[in-house]
């Protein structure tokens, strides 16, 4: 099948034929707008190229590394987040989904990692430390979490992924991976593939704010989204809590733009630049109120939100297609991994019996 049509496992050692994508995302809630357009628009756009071999994991180790305590969460959200992809248009048939723990190859590939990262250069990772503050860990960090950037480093490296489409966030990762690779190799013999990171081109697709405006970033964990499966009702809802300028009292008052959530987000998703324009001149001048600019952004992602939600409903309604497309990925990302395995293991010098 696409498998084989993509990549070729020969004598254990995987020749690609073409660039291989990989990216991931943890099974911790419903994919949101911040995965929209920080990685899922340009998954889209690779897959949809035909250029590339595409693996999308859901990394439900990594979610377990700090909701330990909540496996149904974990668990109920493999499924949505399935259901997120096939909503947006990610394509079983050109794009293998997987399932992170039903990988053996991953957990031992992030063993054999682990001897080439210092807990030192863990420790300095930024994206970790914003986490590690956000979730109060404090002293008490699970190791787990510490360590998922070397778990990271097998995800990506597993299909020996060329290309990473992900947010700001993940670049200290993306790093990790690098260095991880660049190590493995100098050490053991040229294996791995040095991945790049492919992030939007645009500031707020980047690093997309939550609709609070005070976190760094919409984030499932903080509970500050808008999600992609949310009805209408709920989109408005949550436009309506929107953060917008605290010093903009009276409609007459002139408005701030800048940190101003709402004018982001029509930034981000809008189209009609010359309209957003003169809206932003009329809330900078004075005279013009939140609400107003509040609906246009309704419109603007009620029309991006309801094609998406209307193909979610459809795939709802099939919960074992659902399921069996999981198996069928797993499946084939299992043997590219495992092609992989032999490889890492043959030049550690660990393949006693061949
Ligand atoms: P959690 O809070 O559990 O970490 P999350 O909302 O951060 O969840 P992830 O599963 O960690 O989502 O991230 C999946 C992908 O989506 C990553 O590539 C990440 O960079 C991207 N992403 C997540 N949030 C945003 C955002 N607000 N803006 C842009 N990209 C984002
Ligand atoms: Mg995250």
């Amino acid at each position: 099948m696409l498998l084989l049509e993509l990549l070729l496992v020969k004598e254990g050692v995987i020749i690609t034929t073409r660039k291989v994508l990989l990216t991931g995302d943890r099974p911790s809630g419903q994919l949101h707008l911040g995965h929209y357009v920080g990685s899922l628009k340009n998954r889209l756009q690779l897959q949809d190229s035909g250029d590339y071999d595409c693996f999308v994991l859901i990394a439900d180790v990594q979610a377990l590394t700090d909701n330990f305590d909540n496996p149904q969460k974990v668990r109920d959200n493999v499924y949505e987040v399935a259901l997120d992809y096939l909503a947006v248009g990610l394509d079983p048939t050109r794009t293998t989904i997987c399932i992170q723990s039903l990988m053996p190859a991953l957990p031992e590939l992030t063993v054999y990692y682990l001897n080439l990262v210092t807990v030192a250069r863990l420790q300095r990772n930024p994206t970790t430390k914003t986490e590690i503050a956000q979730k109060g860990f404090k002293a008490s960090i699970p190791a787990g979490f510490l360590c998922y950037p070397v778990s990271q480093a097998a995800d990506i490296t597993f299909c020996k992924a060329h290309v990473v489409p992900v947010g700001e966030d993940q670049l200290p990762h993306l790093e990790q991976t690098r260095e991880i690779v660049r190590s493995f190799n100098s050490i053991y013999g040229e294996v791995l593939v040095e991945p790049e990171a492919l992030i939007p081109s645009s500031a707020g697709s980047r690093r997309l704010p939550g609709i609070t405006g005070t976190d760094s970033k919409m984030s499932k964990s903080l509970g500050n989204g808008i999600y992609l499966a949310d009805d209408k009702d709920t989109l408005w809802e949550r436009i309506r809590q929107m953060y917008t300028d605290p010093g903009h009292l009276r409609v007459e008052d002139p408005g701030q733009i800048e940190g101003n959530v709402v004018f982001t987000y029509l930034d981000v998703f809008g189209t009609d630049t010359a309209y957003i324009a003169q809206l932003k001149e009329h809330y900078q001048r004075g005279g013009l109120g939140d609400m107003k600019v509040k609906k246009y952004l309704f419109e603007v992602l009620d029309a991006e939100l309801a094609p998406i939600r209307e193909r979610r409903l459809e795939h709802a309604k099939d919960p074992g297609a659902v399921l069996e497309m999981l198996r069928e990925g797993t499946k084939a990302a299992n043997e590219v991994a495992n092609a992989t395995l032999r490889e890492v293991r043959a030049a550690m010098k660990i393949d006693y019996f061949g």
